[in-house]
């Protein structure tokens, strides 16, 4: 490539970000083609959207920026036996989330630029917020600059997918590695959801309606997070009641107190160390057993069961729409052996 012509990018994977990623970076621009192995799950769609379809190794192989957006769990093996074999010396790689380098799982090559552009939301709203002109804040790094334009190929990779709409900010693999797994373990995705099955269960136990319950403890929630999304707990403060405040003030470190702090140290201390790191590629690499699990409790907790009712009658919320994304990085169900959808 020369400094002029619009980078050729290969995505491998087509799932919550390739799909996005792609969508935003063809109608930016950009000449876009998709590599997954043939038969996949997700190759229909592909072709269905339009895209020129090749195995990883062919679409590598044409590419000047490789976007790695497969599940982090299968990128060492694919890195190594397909991608490495196959990228044109001095191309750029890309990932999405810096976990498979910063914790040494992926090694690249030393000719290679290696990137980071890193949307901080689900796939699902890096493409509507794309497609209603805003973009989903991202953060990008640079792990290895080989062409002395590694930042350069990041940011425009970056506003190809509508994430330099916002503010994009510099990071490092290391930041964006361990910031983006405390996130999801402790306020997102692990702390959100308990705390709203935790106070569920705390009502319905007492002898309160379940479906009274789920709107307090889980229907409003999106309601507050939207005052937090637009002007922080500021704007919370500006629409709730006195009363809903005074109790907020007084009564929110019950639940956030000292035990629920030194959890949170825990957690990142955890992340910090490789803990998570080590004991996630060892379940992985054992079939996934205790995940599934887990997960399936999830799924199987009574809430569920009770939202699914109510929200048959909220007539807005149309199946797969992307107001219902899955769960950043950490959603999706995939052994080894077979991928997620
Ligand atoms: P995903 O599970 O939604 O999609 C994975 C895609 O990879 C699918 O198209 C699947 O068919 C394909 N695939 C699986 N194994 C493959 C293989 N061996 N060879 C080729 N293709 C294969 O993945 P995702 O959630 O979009 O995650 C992709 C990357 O983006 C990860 O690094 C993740 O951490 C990062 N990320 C995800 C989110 C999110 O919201 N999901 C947010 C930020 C960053
Ligand atoms: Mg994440």
């Amino acid at each position: 490539m020369n400094a002029s012509s619009t980078p050729r990018i290969a995505i491998i994977g087509y799932g919550s970000q390739g799909r996005a990623h792609a969508l935003n970076l063809r109608d930016s621009g950009f000449d876009v083609r998709i590599g997954l192995r043939p038969g996949g799950p997700t190759e229909h769609k592909a072709r269905a959207d339009g895209f020129a379809v090749a195995t990883p190794a062919e679409a590598v192989r044409e590419a000047d920026i490789v976007a790695v957006l497969t599940p982090d769990m299968v990128q060492p093996q694919l890195y190594g036996e397909v991608i490495e074999p196959n990228i044109r010396h001095g191309a750029c790689l890309l990932f999405a989330h810096g976990f498979n380098v910063h914790y040494g799982q992926i090694v690249p090559r030393e000719d290679l630029d290696v990137v980071l552009v890193a949307p901080k939301g689900p796939g699902a709203l890096v493409r509507r917020e794309y497609e209603i002109g805003r973009g989903v804040p991202a953060v990008y790094a640079v792990h290895q600059d080989r062409s002395g334009r590694a930042e350069q190929l990041a940011l425009t990779y970056c506003a190809g997918i509508g994430g330099a709409r916002q503010n994009a900010i510099r990071t490092s693999f290391r930041e964006e590695t361990e910031t983006d797994l405390f996130g999801e373990q402790a306020v997102l995705c692990g702390g959100a959801a308990r705390l709203v099955q935790a106070g569920w269960e705390t009502l319905v136990a007492a002898g309160y309606q379940p479906e009274v319950a789920y709107y307090e403890c889980l229907h409003e929630l999106k309601l507050i997070v939207d005052l937090f999304y637009e002007g922080g707990i500021t704007r919370m403060h500006e629409f709730i009641s006195e009363t809903a405040q005074y109790g907020a003030l007084t009564r929110g470190d019950y639940v956030i107190d000292d035990h629920a702090r030194a959890q949170m140290q825990r957690i990142l201390a955890e992340i910090q160390d490789g803990t998570f790191a080590r004991e996630w590629i060892a379940e992985y690499a054992s079939g996934n057993a205790r995940y599934r699990a887990l997960k399936q409790a999830d799924l199987a907790h009574p809430i569920e069961a009770t939202g699914k009712q109510l929200r048959a009658h909220m007539a807005w919320l149309g199946s797969g729409a992307p107001a219902a994304p899955a769960a950043p990085s950490a959603a999706p169900a995939a052994a080894p052996q077979t991928e997620a959808a």
